[in-house]
Parts: structure tokens; sequence; C-alpha cells
């Protein structure tokens, strides 16, 4: 039978998690009456996270398993979770219990009301740092800055979405994934859902500052092309502070003055700066239009737990791709 609700829940390394998350989950869409499937995927996870889910798909038929032959990232691992999932509704939460599963027979009621996205909207973050709460603040300012005020502030990938929705968002073949950006840019019905999120069940973040960065850079760089017209900007104040020093020295030179000397080589070095950084902004958008043009595919899948015997194959709409 086709599930009305999906959820999907990208996992790596949660070995402490796990069994906790499949208990409240199973709590809240029980309770919901409806027929749900719990989709785990495991992105390449090093520790018991792979055996618990195994054992979980095989004593509760609600549960249905992807394993990734490596660790591709959480982006991925949410993407596969929608090519596998097949829900009339899907639901993305996260392993480690930081977004209440109690929220979403909330957002199922607003699904219901006519919204075709319900993404959560943390009003406040436990257990993060101050460091973490700023930057993604301010982040979340700059995109929209960037990309436009379609990009809700404050949200994750925590949400519910209707299965149209999940369709075109995994219509877009794009590896640079930000896909709460690429929710945002599908448009349909989208509401707001606030809640607040806790801190992390048990273990570590698996998101370190060099992943938040990436994570950041897609985001920007997927929405907005903004970032490559500031070597613009930077050529022409290069040409106004040219300018200027060409006529102070001028002026030097006249008087006598003879003092311009050492501003010279000041001058060289911020130009030789902001040459450099054009020069990288441009690579970075370079780097992803090779990653792109490659076409390797998100993810590899080396099993699968739980499905039907048909859909154990790779669905159509599963991006590894020849
Ligand atoms: N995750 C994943 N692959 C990764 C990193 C994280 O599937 O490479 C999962 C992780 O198991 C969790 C979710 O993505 O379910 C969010 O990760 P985490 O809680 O570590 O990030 P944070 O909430 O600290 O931003
Ligand atoms: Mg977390």
């Amino acid at each position: 039978m086709r599930p009305v609700f999906s959820v999907v829940v990208p996992c790596y390394n949660e070995e402490d998690c796990i069994l906790a998350t499949h208990g409240r989950l199973t709590a809240v869409m029980a309770g919901m009456g409806e027929p749900y499937e719990l989709l785990f995927v495991n992105d390449g996870s090093r520790d018991a996270t792979p055996q618990m889910l195994d054992e979980l798909s095989a004593r509760d038929p609600m549960v249905k398993v992807v394993h990734f032959a490596r660790n591709a990232g959480h982006q991925a691992a949410v993407s596969a979770g929608m090519d596998y999932a097949s829900g009339e509704a899907v639901v993305i939460i996260d392993a480690d219990l930081q977004d209440p599963p109690e929220v979403i027979p909330e957002m199922a009621r607003l699904w219901r009301e006519g919204a075709q996205v319900v993404y959560g909207k943390r009003k406040s973050r436990a257990g993060e740092g101050l460091l973490k709460k700023w930057t993604a603040k301010w982040f979340y300012r700059l995109l929209r800055k960037l990309a436009g005020d379609a990009f809700p502030e404050d949200t994750g990938d925590f949400r519910l979405a209707d299965r149209k929705v999940v369709d075109v968002v995994k219509a877009m073949p794009e590896h640079a994934r930000y896909l709460r950006g690429m929710f945002a840019w599908a448009g349909f019905q989208q509401v707001p859902l606030e809640y607040d999120r806790e801190a992390r069940f048990a273990g570590e973040t698996h998101y370190p500052l060099k992943k938040m960065l990436r994570l950041a850079a897609n985001g920007v760089m997927s929405f907005s092309e903004k970032p490559l017209h500031l070597a613009l900007w930077l050529g022409l104040l290069w040409l106004l502070a040219g300018g200027v020093t060409l006529l102070i020295l001028l002026v030097s030179e006249l008087m006598g003055w003879g003092t311009m000397r050492l501003g010279l080589p000041v001058l060289v070095c911020l130009a030789a700066g902001s040459i450099l950084l054009a020069i990288w902004i441009v690579g970075a958008y370079l780097a992803r239009v090779y990653e792109e043009v490659k076409g390797r595919p998100l993810y590899v899948v080396a099993a699968t737990r739980g499905f039907e015997p048909k859909e154990t194959r790779l669905p159509p709409g599963a991006r590894v791709r020849s």
C-alpha cells in the first residue's frame, strides 16, 4: 500500500540516536493513524548505525533503509531519501532529535489545509553555541540579500513537502545541493511552522565548520550570480583609486613634495589582493560548473532493506546515472 507519509531520516554515525529517534518517530506517526514509512538513509556510517538500521527494518515493517557505498553528505542523503520515498507527503527530519517529531502532526494538519510545503522555523536553538547562532543569523541575512527574499530565515531542512513539490526538487539534478533553497525556488504554497530546536539527543554534530561553509557557499552560488559581479565593483574602485593617485602624484611632482613613493607598494598589494579575490570567486563558480559537467551520480547505493522486491531496484528518479 502506498504510504501517505514518508519520513526521510539521513543518518551518519548516529548509533546513539537511532533507537530513540525510531521510537519517537514511531509513536508520533502511528498516532496519526495513516499509513507511513520511515526511510533511513545510512550515509556511509562507520559505527554501528548500519547494523542497527538493518535490525530495525527486520522487526519493523514500516522501516526502509538505503545504504550508501560511502559518505556523500547530508544533502545527498536527504535527496536519496526523496528519490526512494513513495508517500504523498515527505517529511525530512534529522536523526539526532534536534527537530522534534512531535511537530509533524501539526505540519500534516497545515498540509491538509492546503499548504504544499510546511517548513520548520526555529524559534530557539538549544545546545548550539553563540558562534553557530550568530553565523547562521548573518548567513541567512546575506543569502536573502544576494538571492532574494524567497529564502526563509532560521530554516533548516526540517519540513513536510507535498509529492508535487518533492517531484520538482527531485527533477533538479544539480550537485551543489542546497535543498532548503531548492524548495524555496520551487514555489508553491509554503508556510512556516515555528518550533523550538532542541539540543542533540546524543553524540556530536557532523557539520564541522568546513562542511557548514561549503553548504553556505553552495547556498550563495547556486542561487546568486552577484558575487561574480563583485569584480566589476572592485575594478571600478581601483580605476578610481588609480585616477586619484595619479592626480596626487602629478600635484606632488609639480609642487616638488616627492612624498608619494611609500603609497605605491600599498596600492599594489591592495590591487593584487582584489584581483586574486575576484579570480577566486570565478574559480569557485567554475569548480561548480565542472562538478555539474562531469555529471557523476549524487550518491552511490550499496544496498537497500525493507522495500518490496520491485522497489529494491533503483527507482527511475534515483541519481545513480550513467
Ligand atoms: N548527516 C549525514 N551526512 C553527513 C553529516 C550529517 O547524513 O555527512 C546527518 C546527521 O546524521 C543528522 C543530520 O544529517 O541526521 C544533521 O547533521 P548534524 O546533526 O550533525 O548537523 P547539525 O544539526 O549540527 O547542523
Ligand atoms: Mg543536528
